[in-house]
């Protein structure tokens, strides 16, 4: 396939030529053309940190009873329940809803860090082929951990994001869960991974104080100290949350070159704290955390927290996540610029009209092309009421 696809002119009078899967001066004239007189042409915005796997969560996932008293209540109770519940058809049917979802709503990139202890080994395939279909661009990894079933269980994360095969939409990474779930053993060899792979590391750092504590405990300054002392954070890391990272630790981050993905939504709800001093790093990008990928309601929360918290540094960290994602794909440019990855949405009056991955059409006219919003959806709610079922009796 080309990939070559010509956008535009829009209303502003904008023609985008797309060829190869990536933004060009010039457009091939052989290339198919989406008129979008009515419409504006814009960027596909990035979610760099999210969880596939909780995409069945909106369809009635029952509360935990009692109500989680802190952070890791919300872990143990919630989200290590339901990726312990999780099988090929279930994450499956999360991955497309999520994903068909993330696209209409113009978001055309997902970072991902995936977790089912149960079903380690051809798990990241089953997310791969989901973004492949639908034709969303991710990069994926399996978050190692040895919170279930120890050193083996980390071992069996990490060879699972090897077995990712990279194409022009997929990039694999290394995956560690937090710092506070993994041995020293383990985090090393997270890294060795990673020179091997040569890809970085994506991991939860600080996102609660507990992460710290057990860092310290361990006898590191913190977890991004421990990370650094065990030689898993090669340039480009990244790095989700840092809410309970210190000014210097943040500058140390940046001046690593890792990237911190802060989660506004997710942070207020699982209330940790506002990330205040994510404004000493310039490498910062927006994720979602498993909540919708819709990136416009994602950066209104963030406008709105940063405003109150006096950080007057969150305006251009949604941008930023393209960024992050041409220097994992190599392209040479961002946003509409030639050598920038062929992303591409066309909006109107507040809706996406048109999306473009790569060159490749996947929204027209509001509507996934090549599969049925609507059967994704009533797959995903029949693998919603079996996956509480089995979450009930965990
Ligand atoms: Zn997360």
């Amino acid at each position: 396939m080309t990939r070559s696809i010509t956008i535009g002119p829009d209303r502003t009078g904008r023609i985008v030529a797309i060829v190869g899967g990536i933004i060009a001066e010039t457009a091939d004239p052989a290339a198919p053309v989406i008129a979008c007189a009515d419409g504006e042409i814009a960027p596909g915005a990035v979610c760099a940190h999210t969880h596939l796997y909780s995409g069945l969560a909106p369809y009635g996932m029952p509360p935990a009873n009692p109500t989680p008293a802190n952070f890791i209540e919300i872990l143990e109770k919630v989200w290590w329940r339901l990726d312990r519940a999780l099988d090929a058809q279930a994450l499956r049917a999360s991955a497309r809803d999520y994903i068909a979802n993330a696209l209409l709503a113009g978001t055309t990139s997902l970072i991902d860090h995936h977790e089912s202890p149960h079903f380690i080994r051809g798990s990241l395939q089953v997310l791969a082929e989901a973004a492949e279909d639908l034709g969303v661009r991710a990069l994926l990894t399996f978050g190692a951990t040895e919170r279930n079933f120890g050193r083996a269980e980390a071992e069996a994360g990490l060879i699972e994001c090897g077995n990712v095969e990279e194409t022009p939409l997929i990039r694999r990474l290394v995956g560690l869960h937090a710092s506070f779930t993994v041995s020293d053993d383990t985090i090393r060899a997270a890294g060795e991974f990673c020179r091997s792979l040569d890809t970085v590391l994506h991991v939860h750092v600080a996102e609660a104080l507990d992460d710290v504590e057990d860092a310290r405990t361990r006898g590191y300054a913190g977890p991004l100290e421990r990370l650094v002392a065990l030689d898993a954070l090669p340039a480009g890391s990244i790095l989700a949350h840092g809410v309970h990272l210190t000014a210097d630790e943040v500058r140390e981050a940046d001046r690593r070159n890792c990237w911190l993905i802060q989660n506004p939504r997710s942070n207020e709800g699982n209330r940790i704290g506002y990330p205040s001093n994510l404004r000493y790093a310039d490498k910062v990008a927006l994720g979602c955390d498993g909540w919708n990928a819709d990136m416009a309601i994602e950066e209104a929360a963030l406008l709105r927290l940063a405003a109150t918290h006096g950080d007057d540094r969150a305006a251009g960290r949604l941008g930023s996540g393209q960024r992050l994602i041409a220097e994992r794909f190599g392209f040479s440019a961002v946003g509409l610029a030639p050598g920038a990855a062929g992303d591409v949405v066309v909006r109107k009056d507040g809706k996406m009209t048109t999306v473009v991955v790569g060159g490749r059409l996947v929204v027209r006219d509001s509507q996934l092309i090549g599969a049925d919003a609507a059967a994704i959806e009533t797959e995903a709610r029949a693998e919603a009421s079996r996956l509480w079922e089995r979450m009930a009796s965990l």
